[in-house]
This record gives C-alpha cells, structure tokens and sequence, in this order.
C-alpha cells in the first residue's frame, strides 16, 4: 500500500552552491540532483574528470559512490561570485521559496569571499544553514563563528572533500530545515487558513515599527470581522463556515498582496506575512507602507469589494461582508498593543453604526471604551458596596383611584459616577454577566420590602420587578424565584415579574415553558414595554400573561398629542381586553392623557403625574397616607389622581 504523499516527496529541498569554478558547480549539481540511469552513463567519464579534480583524496582518483537510493530530492541553484549568492537568497525571500542549505566558497577572486556573503546572506534569512568551504587553513573558524551566529547553523567544510560527505549534509541540513519550518508552521501559523497567527503577527508589527521608527514611515493596521459569520456556521454546518474563512484568507492575501501595486511601493518584500486570523472571524492586515489614511482607506475599500463577493459552499451561495476598524501609525498608537486595540474599536464602531464599512480610529471612541470598562469595575462592586437602592413607582387602577401594585426601579448611586440611570448601566450589566447577581439582589430587596410593607397593613397590592432577559434565560430562574419567595415570606400572588417582548420573542418555546412554570408558582407576568417589540397580539395568546404595559413611547408624546399614537392606544386597549388581559399606560404625565386612558376605559395607569418614583422612606409614606384615606369612595380616590 502507498502512503499519501509526505512533503519530503513533494517539495525538493532549495539548496545554494556557489563557487567561481563552474566545473565545481556542476559537480554539486551531479551529486544533489542525480541525472537518470541514461544520462548518468552518457555523463560518466566527463564527471569522474570533475569529481575527481573537485574531490581528490590522497592515492588514485576514485569514482564516487552511487547516490544511495532517498526519495529526498534536491533542487540546486548556482551562483559563481559572492554577490550573486546575495542576490540569489534575496530574490528567493521574496518568491516564499527561501532556501535551506548554501554551500559557499570562502575564495572566490576578484569579487567579495564567502564570509562576507555568509554575514550578508545571514542578515537576510536566520533558519538558513551555511557551510563555508576552504581548501585553506588560514580561516579563523571561532571568530566567524562569533560573527556569524547561529552556531548550529554555520559550519566548515575543509576542501577537498568526499563527495557523501556534501550530500549527508544538504540532507541532514535539508531535514533539520523542514523540522524546523514545520514547528514554526504550528507555532505560528493558523492551521485552517494557512495565515500566520496571532503570535506570529505581533513579531510582524513590531519588527514594521521598529523600521518605520528609524526610517519615520506611516503605517496602518486594518482589524477585520465578518459580520454574521455566526449565521453561516450556525445554518449550513461548520465545515461550510471553515471553507468560508479559508476562502476569506485567499481573498485578503490576494488583496494585500495587489495593494502594492496602487499604493506604488517597492515590492520586493514578501507580503504574506502581512495579513493574519486572530481567531474565530477575526483577520487583520498590516501596511507597511502605507502614506496616508487616504491610502489605507482605498485599501480598506478594495477589501470590503473582495470579501464581499459571493462563495459557493457546498450548493448555497453565501454572501457576508467585512466590517474593518483602521489605526494609523504614529498618530493612532506607538505600539503593537496600542494600535491594535484601537483599530479593534474602530471595528466595532463600523459594525455599529453600518456593517460591511470601514472606520477610522478616533480618539473619542478610546474614551468611550475606557469609561465602560471603569464602569463595569465599579460596578462590579456596587453590591458588596451598598451601592444600589431601589425606588417605588406606584400604578393605579383608574376607575377606583387605588394602587394596584408598587414597580421596583433599580438605581445605582457611584461615588465617583454620581447617580447612574438603570439604562446607562443594565446593558452593561447584562453584556458582562453582572445583572445576575444585581438582578437577584433586586429580586429579594423588592421582596424583603414588599413583605414588610404588606405585614404592616399597608394597601400595596403587588410588588412589580424588572426581568432582564440574561435572567430569563437562565436554567435556574424559576427555582431562584421560588426560593426568594420562601425566603422572604411574600406571597406569591403578591409578585409581579415584568418581562419584555423582545424576550419572549427570542426563544418561544423557552419563553413558553418558563411562563408557564412561574405562572404555577403563582406569580403574576407583566409584558412591559408593550408594542416597543415585535410580539403580535396574536401570539402573545398562547402565553399566560397577566397584563400589558403599553409603552410611554405611545402614551407621552412630548410636543402634544398625536392623533395616530392615540388610535393605537385605543386599538391596544381594545384588543387586550378581547383577550382577557388587563392593560396598564405607563408614563402618564397629564392630565389630557389621563382622561383619554379613563375614556378608553384602560383598567390601568402608572406615570410621572400619578407619582414619580419614590424612595423606599416616601413610598412608605404615600402607602401610609392612601391607606389612612381608605374610607374614601371610588369617585373621591379617582378626583385626587394626580394632585
Ligand atoms: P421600565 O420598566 O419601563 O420602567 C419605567 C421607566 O419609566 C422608569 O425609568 C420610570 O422612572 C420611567 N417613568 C415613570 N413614569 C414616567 C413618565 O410619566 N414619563 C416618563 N418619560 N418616564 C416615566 P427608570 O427607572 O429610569 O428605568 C428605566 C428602565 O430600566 C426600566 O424601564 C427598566 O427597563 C429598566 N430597569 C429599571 N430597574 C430595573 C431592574 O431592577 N432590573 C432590570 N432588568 N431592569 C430595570
Ligand atoms: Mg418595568
Ligand atoms: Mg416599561
């Protein structure tokens, strides 16, 4: 049975020999690459002449052996001067095709020696193995050595020698070589795309600075992500995601590699180098050379065409776009760190604000990040710091003027942010993780409080808490309200979770499931936000709320009153009620809206003119105070709304 190919088959190892003699060259030639039976008889008395005057030993000239039968195959390349060699290990730097072994002549008059090219060809390519040749004495091995390192890579051979002697060391050099790219391939470039990797990139950036340091050269730094590239993988499989990215690389080396061409640089360099995959759907391609943002822009733009393209995978046709963040060197960052994390927040301004665009780093977009990032670490400890209170927004039934339940709103007083607002810090907390445990502390204060307010005879109703759909989503969820119930005493009945559309909507058949457990603990369910999401009422019937809570959004129009918000008002009212829910208008601020609502005969209403939200101590009070006007009537309670 066959193997499957191993590079050792396929890919020749490059070796250099370079002497001024060309009988010598072509020795080298016969003893790396040996020719076919046929062509080595036709050959053989000219080339026991050569071998013979290239590797004389003490007694009669002697045939060499036969090359011993290796699938390791050599490709030579000659040079006959000093700088010939230079040229040629320069120019095969360049092609991706460097070479691992150079057999180098140390004399070779008049031009330069081999010591100089062996420092010249040494400055250009660190893996390459040099072996020095001299019939002569007088090289002084250790201080070549010294100026030449690596040591394990820098060797003599003295002239004459035996031709296997040449030929065990371009192979044991040849190998070493490949094991060596090999180790190197894993450590630094990524497996599924072949682009260098993370690691490898830094090394790159860094080296381009140091050079546009010295030389005060511009340079720019391209982050690119695909948008919904979690789509292709989460549709049509990870295979099909993994050809994409690999088409993506091809796309972006191929890009890179044209740019030189339209920003007219010297092209010598080899450009691979320059992109990268950071990781996941994340890539990023370096400009050395790059003049101005203009330049970077026409190359951003030139990428967004490219990648934008359709990809076949397997039968369907794919289509997905790059958002890319830009950094210019020196005015957007010094380092590799800095200028990476800035095109990074360009990135993601682009996604933000236009997926499938390119935006340039600004120094704004830094301040933004780092004031989030303060404010999760304060937030953090907001807890354990007794940071976060909750106020009480009492909602009144309309027609008989009493509370019909008390909303806790979190509020979070830093004492170096001062008194953030629920909305400046809950996405926050929910994109870190950290409204779990600030959405449990809510949960059991809100409780704790509610239970105390009701032992004490005070005319409550329910106690109303905000559900973050990070909470929702959680295995857990309805255990944990079932023990901050048995916890803290409150009834059941006496809780009301408000959960928004948008949550419902996102995974229905958990939403369903959820519902319908708490709904069995016995606690009732708000949609708050109403009509903000997409839910229809259509399909909010299958789902065991209890109530709507119509966005302020409809029921408050600043500048007064819209003939289209109150149509819809109407209709929501109408229709909730054709469906056994109760109906609750947030965000009452007058006294126009007021009589609308009570004319809609909406059951419900909860705003700045009934009451604002109030600390525990005044929300304790205005109970206090309702329930002294108990003996009251309905008409009387209904008059003092919202005076
Ligand atoms: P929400 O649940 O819709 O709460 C009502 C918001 O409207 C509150 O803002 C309240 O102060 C405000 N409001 C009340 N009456 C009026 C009015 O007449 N006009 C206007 N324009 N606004 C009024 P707040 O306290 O700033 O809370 C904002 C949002 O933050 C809440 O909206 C809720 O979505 C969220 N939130 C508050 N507390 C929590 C919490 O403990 N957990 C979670 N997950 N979210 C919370
Ligand atoms: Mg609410
Ligand atoms: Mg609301």
């Amino acid at each position: 049975m066959r193997h499957p190919l191993n590079d050792t088959e396929l890919h020749p190892i490059r070796v250099l020999v370079v002497d001024d003699e060309p009988a010598i060259l072509d020795a080298y030639r016969e003893l790396l690459c040996p020719a076919t039976n046929a062509e080595s008889e036709a050959r053989k008395d000219s080339l026991e002449d050569l071998r013979a005057r290239l590797f004389p030993r003490a007694g009669a000239p002697r045939a060499a052996p036969p090359a011993p039968p290796t699938r390791t195959r050599f490709r030579v390349e000659a040079a006959s001067s000093a700088e010939a060699a230079v040229e040629a290990v320069r120019q095969a730097i360049a092609s991706g095709a460097p070479f691992a072994v150079v057999f180098l002549d140390m004399r070779m008059p008049p031009g330069r020696d081999g010591a100089w090219a062996a420092a010249e060809i040494r400055a250009m390519d660190e893996n390459v193995s040099i072996c020095l040749c001299s019939a002569y004495s007088d090289v002084d091995t250790e201080e070549l050595s010294a100026r030449i390192p690596p040591e394990d890579k820098f060797f003599f051979l003295a002239k004459p020698f035996h031709p296997q002697e040449v030929r065990q060391m371009a192979l044991a050099l040849g190998h070493k070589w490949r094991a060596e790219q090999r180790i190197a391939q894993l450590a630094y470039y990524d497996s599924l795309t072949g682009l260098p990797n993370r690691a490898q990139f830094r090394d790159r950036m860094r080296a381009c600075l140091e050079n546009a340091q010295r030389h005060g050269k511009t340079m720019a730094l391209l982050y690119i992500d695909l948008d919904n590239f979690k789509r292709i993988n989460d549709t049509l499989g990870h295979t099909a995601g993994d050809e994409l990215l690999r088409v993506v690389a091809d796309r972006l080396r191929a890009t890179v590699r044209k740019s030189d061409d339209f920003i007219h640089v010297n092209a010598s360099r080899q450009r691979g180098n320059d992109c990268a995959r950071l990781g996941g759907d994340e890539f990023m391609a370096l400009l050395p050379e790059v003049m101005s943002p203009g330049e970077a822009g026409l190359i951003a733009d030139r990428l967004i065409k490219a990648l934008s393209q359709s990809v076949l995978l397997g039968e369907t046709e794919c289509t997905v776009t790059p958002s890319i963040g830009v950094a210019m060197y020196p005015q957007d960052g010094q380092d590799a760190e800095s200028l990476l994390r800035h095109a990074d927040l360009a990135m993601y301004a682009a996604k933000r604000a236009a997926p499938g665009t390119f935006v340039f780093y600004d120094e704004k977009m830094n301040a933004g990040a780092v004031a989030q990032l303060e404010m999760e670490s304060r937030l953090r400890n907001a807890i354990a710091n007794n940071e976060l209170s909750l106020h009480y927004q009492p909602q009144f039934d309309l027609h008989t003027g009493r509370i019909s339940s008390v909303e806790a709103l979190l509020r979070w007083h830093s004492p170096e942010l001062g008194l953030v607002p629920p909305l400046s810090f809950i996405p926050l907390a929910e994109a870190t993780g950290l409204i779990l445990s600030i959405g449990e502390w809510v949960l059991r204060a809100a409780c704790h409080q509610a239970q105390r307010w009701l032992a004490d005879g005070l005319p409550l109703g329910r106690i109303a808490v905000n559900v973050s759909p990070v909470q929702f989503a959680q295995k857990e969820f309805v255990e944990l309200v079932a023990a901050v119930l048995a916890d803290t005493g409150l009834p059941a009945s006496s809780l009301e979770l408000e959960i928004t559309e948008s949550l419902v909507m996102k995974d229905e058949a958990w939403a369903y499931q959820v519902t319908r457990r708490l709904k069995t603990l016995g606690v009732a369910l708000a949609i708050d936000d109403f009509g903000t999401g997409y839910s229809s009422f259509g399909r909010l019937k299958d789902y065991p709320v209890d109530r709507l809570k119509i966005d302020k959004s409809f029921v408050t129009r600043p500048g007064g009153d819209s003939a289209e918000d109150s149509a819809i008002v109407a209709a929501m009212i109408s229709m909730a009620k054709t469906m056994g829910l109760s109906v609750v208008a947030e965000g009452v601020e007058d006294f126009s809206q007021l009589l609308f609502l009570q004319e809609q005969h909406c059951e419900l209403g909860q705003g700045f003119l009934l009451s604002s939200p109030l600390t525990s101590g005044e929300a304790e009070q205005f109970l206090r105070r309702m329930h002294d006007a108990d003996g009251a009537t309905d008409a009387e309670r209904r008059s003092r709304l919202g005076s």
